[in-house]
């Protein structure tokens, strides 16, 4: 049984008010809220166990060397990598892609090409466009049908001896779309070009299995999956991580340095300069323990549940019209009520207690694509329930008169 009572005990925050409001919490794909535990751990930490890692010979170093050691590990089998080598904490989703493209970056050459799609966020983008500093590489994108779904057969017609890497979105953060990412990478993979995939969306709501999907390149952040914030991963194959060139120089990823020349340390250290978040870095395992002891099936059936539910009772809103509608999507729904500015309508849902968000979700090119400026977006988690989707409803149907 889904206790959802229980869970929500387990978020203070839940507990909060907003201009006399209960709080409803429904900006999820931005960010999501923190259990105690985590939270615990962070503080548990800082008061008895903070010390650098690696440095030290002391107990308290080497008690938080192995806290830190574990949660790769931890990750490592959340995402069933092959080896603990494979697993670099970096900041997040956005420095894990820069971390790729300034790297990796170096293997290409003028007239190479990336394909990207349509709905990508900005962080899967931008690094990429920086390359153009340097190189002459095109970027190639693939378009999107009107239920918000990729159209594989243009895909298909861009993969050439030109495309050195497609590095697309494994969950849409504006859509929802879940895309087929392991036919993405077969077909990829058919022709030797390696694939990123940006999982920023995905880890927190469903299984990933980046040997199962075959990602060369798979990207998320903690924030989003109930960890610390200041945390991401990159997981990258073993064979590309050893050849590729580091991507920051410092302390921790050396092996030997003088003036003349620097020899750099194994992976996945290779990758990680200077003090990692090593305290978020510990915390971020109780999170993946909290997401396990709900059960990633339940907290992805309960999401599912409310996403279909809330869909269709915004039908019943006059004028509402919902972008991204593809079959089997994630929880979260971007919409507009008629002709309503996006930030007019998220302005009277905050002073309702409605914390969702507005604008272009960082999709500037999805906006575009989709002849809009913005959208107003509702995101779940595994906190959320009904009733606040029924108050949510009600909401819409108190503020669509004053939009209209
Ligand atoms: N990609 C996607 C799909 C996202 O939704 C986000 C966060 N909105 C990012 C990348 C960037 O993540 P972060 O800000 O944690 O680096």
């Amino acid at each position: 049984m889904y206790d959802i009572e229980k869970i929500r005990a387990d978020f203070p925050i839940l507990e909060r008010t907003v201009y006399g409001h209960p709080l409803v919490y429904l900006d999820n794909t931005a960010t999501s809220q923190t259990p105690r535990t985590v939270v615990d751990e962070i503080t548990r930490m800082y008061y008895t166990s903070k010390a650098n890692v690696h440095r030290g010979v002391h107990a308290l170093s080497q008690e938080a060397t192995s806290l830190q050691e574990a949660t790769r590990e931890r990750v490592r089998s959340y995402i069933n990598a092959a080896s603990t080598r494979e697993i670099i904490f970096t900041r997040g989703t956005t420095e894990s892609i820069n971390l790729v493209a300034s790297s990796y970056g170096n293997f290409l050459e003028n007239g190479d090409e990336i394909i990207l799609t349509v709905m990508e966020h900005h962080a899967n983008i931008v690094p990429w466009q920086l390359l153009r500093r340097h190189k002459r590489v095109t970027l190639k994108v693939v378009p999107i049908n009107e239920r918000g779904e990729l159209k594989m057969n243009a895909f298909r017609s861009m993969l050439s001896e030109r495309t050195k890497l497609v590095s697309v979105c494994h969950v849409s953060n504006v859509l929802g779309t879940v895309n087929p990412v392991k036919e993405i990478v077969a077909e990829a993979h058919a022709m030797g070009i390696p694939v990123l995939i940006d999982g920023a969306q995905a880890t927190p709501h469903m299984k990933v299995d980046v040997r199962d999907i075959g990602a060369d390149f798979y990207a998320f952040s903690s924030h989003k999956m109930y960890g610390p914030t200041g945390i991401g991963i990159l997981y990258g194959r073993e064979s590309l991580l050893k050849q590729m060139p580091p991507y920051q120089g410092g302390g921790e990823m050396i092996s030997h340095v003088t003036f003349d020349h620097t020899t750099f340390a194994e992976l996945p250290y290779k990758f990680e300069a200077g003090t990692p978040d090593f305290v978020d870095i510990a915390a971020l395992a109780r999170a993946l323990d909290y997401i396990d002891s709900v059960g990633m099936d339940n907290i992805a059936a309960h999401e599912h549940d409310l996403l279909e539910y809330t869909t269709g009772r915004m039908m019943e809103i006059p004028g509402m019209r919902i972008f991204g509608t593809a079959p089997g999507k994630s929880a979260v729904i971007s919409f507009l009520i008629g002709n309503a500015h996006h930030y007019d309508t998220g302005m009277l849902l905050d002073k309702l207690g409605f914390a969702v968000r507005t604008g272009h979700h960082c999709a500037q090119p999805l906006m575009a694509a989709l002849g809009i400026e913005g959208t107003v977006r509702a995101s779940f988690a595994m906190y959320n329930t009904r009733e606040e989707a029924d108050r949510f409803i009600e909401a819409l149907h108190r503020i669509a008169p004053m939009l209209a």
